[in-house]
């Protein structure tokens, strides 16, 4: 098909065109690939008395009166009969068009499910349409297409029947690469999905796992992933500062550390070195279970870009994990001669002003939250922008960091597992680390489930768990939809706990306390000053406190699972065994339920996230990160994996070998639909 056959826009009045537009048809080549939803089988007549009930059919019948009823609710009544036996066929809303085409002696055809009425058998608005006796049935079944209000799935059937005897359905694929993947031509198979042929088993046709509909499921990923990875080859033609190490910085930091990397983290060590050596920019992700130490290999890749003489940045979601960042990267680095700088909101005029400069000139490392990006920062020699949580940032955020240097290598960690194949379509532009191991020493955090009743044991449970020396987080309700009454609970719980905890030392951490308040709670909870932190969600990410041994969530089933995992990521870092407790009030519903279960008998965040996506599907699963999946239609990200495995290895290919098919491809796929993609 020529490109302006692609793009032409759809033959047909403007009234159509604009209804059309809503479900995303603009071109005549969206006609195309606007695929069935189902089909329905108009090729046989049924005789009424002789129809399956509750399955679909199509029966023929003569209209014997058609009344109007207001009892028991206003509807419209047709009696009709075959030679077989009487059918009643409701409405239960009268229409002037219906009412005049259903007049006594007009033959129909109708189809729907036969089911057992008042007067025996009953159809409940029944597609039909006149028909003259003896009138020849159709051949093909018929495809009823998703559709829009004022838009006929008939009308629809006409557009796309004529866009097809049109088209030049030019395969997408190039032949060699088709046939190694064994997927059937893409003109045979939207043929044959739009008008399947005789004989065709619905069943197969419906279950979408007929050839046709894999060869339509791999394009559309194919396409996903073409645009992706083309987005992340234009960001390397822009080139980005070599990083080569000009010392032994790196090695003086291992030297220093009290533990050897794992194998995962040196494998990613070492990727990451080789990336940051290239003349473009690196644009990885890092991603490692809660606690599988992620700062550690951050931390030996600013080294990496510090000893070639640029700056890092180290950015975080939250002031609690920055602060902590940077008193740990300090603590590591600057007896190794290393400038460390800390930026973030709270900081006083003064402070921020010698930050700024130090950012500005001779600081080697900056630490900080959002409070790097934006407007008066100035990086001198910005080389490598390092995202903590990255998925806490939309993207926008990240962008910024990006523009504050002259193309930097990027470093993006995340501790939110995300299942394989929704990482390889949420990060197709991303190349992905996984450190797979934890540090050796973890003790397996025991998880038990308390109902709420039951709340005065887990005050007992902590009680004695302080009494042999270890410390406790108590997280506070959440309560997402508004953020004083949260701030109430957080506060009401606190002052409960400290009725209930006398003797020991209660603290308190919420978002809303001074950044100073909340760097003294923390400060005083890491020195073990405080035996019992009741905190809200703030600590859900990066707290590292190894003597703090027992989390306990309330209201665990208002959390979601991730977040689950997070707080539960808190304990077990020490020598000491760990628990965390969920205590929970009932009545659960169902999809509470589900979770509890699953963060019950799950430990591998991997896991929990693949069985988190079955109930929740991908739309709400990587928050503000909407690229790809949105362009999804039929394909099915967990149902399909392997095709989404094959595909972001031909697209590879295709955009190297074959950059011709890979763009006819993207417009046939995508076509305006690819700007959904670069928001
Ligand atoms: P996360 O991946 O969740 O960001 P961190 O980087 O905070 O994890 O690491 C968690 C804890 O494990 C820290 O106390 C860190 O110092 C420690 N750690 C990291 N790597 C190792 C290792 N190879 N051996 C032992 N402890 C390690
Ligand atoms: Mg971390």
């Amino acid at each position: 098909m020529t490109a302006s056959g692609t793009s032409a826009p759809i033959r047909s009045s403007e009234a159509l065109r604009k209804k059309l537009a809503k479900i995303g048809l603009h071109r005549e080549a969206d006609l195309l690939v606007h695929l069935p939803l189902r089909y329905e089988d108009e090729t046989r007549i049924t005789q009424v008395a002789r129809a399956p009930w509750g399955e679909p059919v199509q029966v023929e019948v003569v209209v014997a009166s058609c009344e109007v009823q207001f009892r028991p609710r206003r509807q419209m009544v047709v009696r009709a009969h075959d030679d077989s036996g009487e059918l009643t066929m409701r409405f239960f809303s009268v229409y002037p068009t219906h009412q005049a085409a259903l007049s006594e002696g007009t033959r129909v055809r109708a189809f729907g499910e036969i089911r057992s009425g008042l007067f025996g058998a009953e159809m409940v608005h029944p597609r039909f349409h006149k028909v003259a006796e003896g009138e020849p049935l159709p051949s093909e079944l018929t495809p009823i297409y998703p559709s829009t209000a004022g838009v006929a799935n008939s009308a629809l059937q006409k557009l796309i029947g004529k866009a097809l005897a049109a088209a030049e359905l030019d395969d997408t694929l190039p032949d060699d690469l088709r046939q190694q993947l064994q997927l059937p031509g893409l003109a045979r198979s939207l043929r044959f999905l739009h008008r399947p042929p005789p004989g065709t088993d619905l069943d197969t046709l419906h279950a979408r796992n007929h050839p046709a509909w894999r060869r339509v499921k791999f394009d559309e990923v194919l396409a996903q992933q073409l645009s992706l990875r083309r987005a992340y080859l234009a960001r390397r033609e822009k080139g980005a500062p070599v990083l080569v190490a000009r010392d032994d910085l790196g090695a003086r930091l291992l030297d220093r550390l009290p533990f050897g990397l794992t194998s995962a983290q040196l494998r990613a060590m070492a990727e990451i070195a080789g990336d940051l050596g290239q003349p473009y920019p690196m644009q990885r992700l890092l991603q490692g279970d809660v606690g599988a130490g992620k700062t550690i290999v951050a931390a030996l890749a600013a080294c990496q870009a510090i000893s070639a003489g640029w700056q890092a940045a180290f950015m975080a979601p939250t002031e609690i994990l920055a602060e902590q960042h940077y008193l740990k990267l300090k603590d590591w680095l600057e007896p190794l001669g290393v400038r460390v700088a800390w930026l973030s909101g709270s900081l006083k005029t003064k402070a921020r002003r010698e930050q700024l400069a130090a950012t500005a000139s001779a600081a080697q490392l900056i630490v900080g939250t959002h409070a790097l990006i934006q407007e008066g920062v100035d990086f001198a020699r910005l080389g490598l922008a390092i995202v903590d949580e990255q998925h806490r940032f939309g993207v926008a955020q990240r962008l910024a960091l990006r523009k504050k240097g002259n193309n930097p290598h990027q470093l993006m960690m995340s501790a939110t597992p995300i299942p394989r194949t929704l990482a390889m379509s949420y990060y197709a532009d991303l190349d992905v680390t996984v450190l797979d191991e934890l540090p050796p020493g973890r003790t397996p955090v025991k998880t038990r489930l308390v109902a709420d009743s039951r709340r005065d044991d887990v005050v007992g449970f902590v009680r004695r768990h302080v009494e042999e020396g270890r410390q406790a987080y108590w997280v506070c309700p959440l309560i997402e939809e508004s953020e004083a009454l949260q701030l109430q609970t957080a506060q009401e719980t606190y002052e409960t706990l400290l009725g209930e905890f006398s003797g020991l030392t209660v603290g308190l951490v919420h978002g809303r306390l001074k950044a100073d308040e909340k760097q003294a709670v923390m400060a005083a909870f890491t020195a073990g000053a405080i035996d019992v932190l009741v905190a809200t969600t703030v600590i859900e990410v990066g707290v590292d406190v190894p003597n703090a041994s027992l989390m306990v969530i309330e209201h665990a089933e208002r959390f979601g699972l991730s977040q689950l995992h997070q707080l539960r990521g808190r304990v077990g870092r020490g020598q000491y065994e760990s628990s965390c407790v969920l205590i929970y009030a009932g009545p659960l519903g169902e999809v509470a339920r589900q979770r509890l279960k699953i963060i019950y008998e799950n430990s591998d965040g991997f896991e929990i996230a693949r069985q988190d996506l079955q109930i929740r599907g991908p739309g709400e699963f990587v928050g503000s990160r909407q690229s790809g999946v949105p362009l999804l239609r039929y394909a099915d990200l967990e149902m399909d994996a392997d095709l989404v495995e094959m595909a972001r290895n031909v697209a590879e290919t295709m955009l190297t070998v074959h950059p011709d098919f890979a763009e006819r491809h993207l417009q046939r796929w995508l076509g305006s639909r690819e700007e959904l993609l670069k928001s």
